[in-house]
């Protein structure tokens, strides 16, 4: 066990915890069940961001702090501005080029502790994108668990979601709607080939929108259990795709949409993008083509009709209702907070299983649709 080196030194007043309740408890759920409710929570939500008063730092901070902890590098999760960052090494590559390459950035090895004020830290990997993490917050013998994002599902792009056992898990709660269950990822690869082949025999080029960072490597990822065949990538996914690459994922070969012969016909070819390259005048170049939009969110079809895509795949970085419950129930805690998305359709349904189970109000985005 080791200790931030130079913690000691910075030292900042604390943000001012919620007041205690009756008889000094601090209730946060149902009233009697959580065995350290004479203890202030470990985590709180202050003005900048997830607090931990006897750690002294905040984690996935929405205003710059003196020290964040950092769960992945989406950028709800990851912003910039803070003096100093502590996050999983996996995620290392992409957090500098969110964050800059001068960003005072730490980082431990999945499972490795150190010592963080009056607790002890670790970050235990999420499956959600490449260095994704939960964060482990130890203090007086009571353990909370931040997970971030988190998914179940097999990834081959990044270390699978460990479970850890925890007092009170914080989870994230994007798709905490029964409707929402996924498919098996080696299907959904399977379609997006055959689609990308129906639209290269019609002389077609298919241009696939998706998430630039962790669902466009996820997919390249996937492909490259199928084909061997080059895909174009759009500039925002590319020097993510490089990041990964450098962590010796297996993708697909790339190559950049504007690096391609000037006149060349893209017919045939598939295309990964931003949401928000559609419709620019960045796509003329494509002639005719055929669109598709890979998202959890494509689980309600009425979704991808508004949003005008021809094809719609369910794929997602999220935990789907089913894992939601089944994580839940893994981590064996006695308390739940949850965040983004349907957080109090998610506490609702733990309150009713019998659970100690409250929403957590935080800015976090989940599966930005663009
Ligand atoms: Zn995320
Ligand atoms: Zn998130």
């Amino acid at each position: 066990m080791s200790a931030w080196p130079g913690l000691e030194a910075a030292g900042t007043a604390a943000p001012s915890l919620p007041a205690a309740g009756p008889g000094g408890r601090y209730q946060i759920g149902r009233v009697g069940t959580y065995p350290f409710q004479d203890r202030p929570p470990l985590v709180s939500v202050t003005p900048q961001g997830l607090f931990c008063p006897p750690g002294n730092f905040h984690i996935d901070p929405w205003r710059p702090v003196e020290r964040a902890l950092i769960t992945h590098a989406h950028g709800d999760h990851a912003r910039g501005g803070s003096q100093r960052y502590l996050a999983a090494r996996a995620g290392q590559g992409l957090l500098h080029k969110r964050l800059g390459a001068n960003t005072d950035l730490a980082t431990l090895e999945y499972g490795e502790r150190l010592t963080v004020g009056e607790t002890t830290v670790s970050f235990h990997p999420a499956g959600h994108v490449l260095g994704s993490a939960q964060i482990r917050i130890e203090h007086r013998g009571e353990v909370w668990i931040v997970s971030g994002d988190y998914k179940r599902t097999p990834d081959p792009t990044c270390t699978p979601f460990e479970v850890v056992r925890c007092d009170t898990f914080i989870t994230e709660a994007t798709f905490g709607l029964p409707i929402y269950r996924w498919d098996d990822p080696r299907l959904v690869a399977e379609d997006i080939l055959r689609w990308w082949d129906g639209n290269r025999e019609a002389g077609r080029a298919s241009v696939l929108f998706c998430y630039a960072l962790g669902k466009a490597q996820r997919i390249l990822g996937e492909l490259s259990r199928l084909t061997d065949r080059p895909v174009l990538v759009h500039g925002a996914v590319n020097g993510l795709v490089a990041c990964y690459r450098e962590a010796g994922v297996k993708m697909v070969p790339t190559q950049l949409v504007s690096e391609t012969e000037k006149g060349a016909s893209f017919t045939g070819t598939l295309v990964l993008a931003p949401p928000s390259a559609g419709g620019s005048t960045w796509m003329r170049r494509f002639g005719d083509y055929a669109t598709a939009f890979a998202s959890g969110w494509m689980r309600v079809r009425g979704n991808r009709r508004r949003r005008g895509f021809d094809r719609g795949f369910v794929l997602s970085d999220h935990a789907d209702w089913p894992e939601l419950l089944r994580t839940v129930k893994d981590t064996q805690a006695a308390r739940v907070l949850a965040t983004h998305g349907f957080s109090d359709q998610l506490a609702r349904y733990l309150r009713e299983q019998g659970l100690d189970a409250a929403p957590l109000a935080t800015p976090f985005e989940g599966e930005a649709e663009d």
